[in-house]
């Protein structure tokens, strides 16, 4: 039974979901971020379509996605981990833009799934394709969805840190927007259940994840994020796009490379350069499915990872993290590797 003051907590961060069409005749130009969260819940409120007082707001941005700061994501995973800790609040749902979501579901996963785990809740990451005033706004159906998730009973499914779009459920650590306009982009069928009838390998894949995966990534200060970047490799490369780091107080370097993760010919030397200096090198793929492997095809240059299944933008804030907790772990004496910790996110079963 709940007890009085018991509720969800949503948090908004902006995106499709809070966007505005200036113009109802052309509703697919709008800005994103423009609706207060507490305004999106009063809508649902008055269509009854949740129950009245079991929900809480908390506006922390008001951002369109393609924004988004390694500040703001330093925020969010403090508010989350307080709200997870908090006894009166029985889930968590962020509202977030989709041009980002799969940095923020991937981050969200590494810092506080075990902490969601522990204490039996879930955090619920949505959205929407559709900004608010939309005549078709897909926003009020994922939030309902969200809402109703969040709280679920855990006999139908773990607690840990989700995603939902238009009538389906994924980790949020698989996330990632693939088509431009589609209300489905933000999560690929094969990784993610139907909400209402919850595929039973899909189940299965969420129970070896969680038995597999290790303990809670640190939480970077807002100021402390190591600096990452992403370099797509592609016919026509140049040596001078990876030369322009070395002088650089860059920590690493995520490749969207092709196919199985391949580097340009003309970027092999420089890359080894920047590595000897101390640049922390992951190699992804641009290609947006499919797994990436150390030493597939041909032999990787040693001290180089390989991204697993995450793509670029989730690499690059694994990388990032585990930079981050490698220099924690040599201030308290441990002698752990940002490669070990980019392992324990990024390697997981297939
Ligand atoms: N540009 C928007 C955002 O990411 C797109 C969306 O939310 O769907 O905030």
């Amino acid at each position: 039974m709940k007890s009085p003051n018991q509720h969800v907590l949503v948090i908004g961060m902006g995106g499709t979901i809070a966007g505005l069409a200036q113009n109802p005749k052309n509703p697919s130009a709008y800005r994103a971020g423009q609706v207060a969260l507490e305004a999106l819940i009063v809508t649902l409120q008055s269509s009854n379509r949740v129950a009245q007082g079991e929900i809480r707001t908390q506006q922390l941005a008001s951002i369109d996605s393609r924004d988004l700061s390694d500040a703001l994501l330093t925020q969010l995973g403090l508010a989350v981990r307080a709200a997870l800790d908090n006894p009166l609040v029985l889930g968590v749902v962020v509202t977030h833009g989709t041009d980002t979501i799969e940095e923020t579901g991937l981050f969200l996963d590494a810092v506080c799934s075990k902490q969601a785990e522990r204490l039996g809740k879930r955090v619920v990451l949505t959205g929407a394709m559709l900004p608010s005033n939309h005549p078709q706004a897909d926003g009020p159906l994922n939030l309902q969805a969200a809402l109703h998730w969040a709280q679920m009973d855990l006999q139908t499914c773990p607690a840990g840190v989700f995603g939902i779009f238009a009538g389906r459920v994924c980790l949020a650590r698989d996330l990632a927007k693939r088509h431009t306009s589609d209300l489905n982009a933000p999560l690929r069928d094969a990784l993610s259940s139907p909400i209402h009838l919850i595929n039973p390998s899909w189940l299965a894949r969420i129970r070896r994840i969680q038995i597999d995966s290790g303990p809670d990534m640190p939480i970077p200060a807002e100021d402390a994020w190591p600096w990452v970047e992403i370099l797509t490799s592609h016919a026509g490369a140049r040596p001078e796009t990876v030369l322009h780091w070395q002088n650089q107080a860059i920590q690493g370097l995520v490749i969207a490379g092709t196919g199985m993760g391949g580097v340009h010919a003309a970027w092999l030397k420089p890359l080894h350069t920047l590595a000897e200096k101390g640049v922390a090198i992951a190699k992804a793929s641009r290609v947006g499915a499919g797994h990436v492997h150390l030493h597939l095809p041909e032999t990787d240059p040693a001290g180089w990872v390989a991204a697993g299944s995450l793509t670029a933008p989730k690499a690059r804030i694994a990388l990032q993290l585990a930079l981050y907790a490698a220099a924690e772990a040599k201030l308290g004496g441990k002698s752990m590797t940002w490669q070990d910790f980019f392992a324990r996110i990024a390697v997981l079963p297939e």
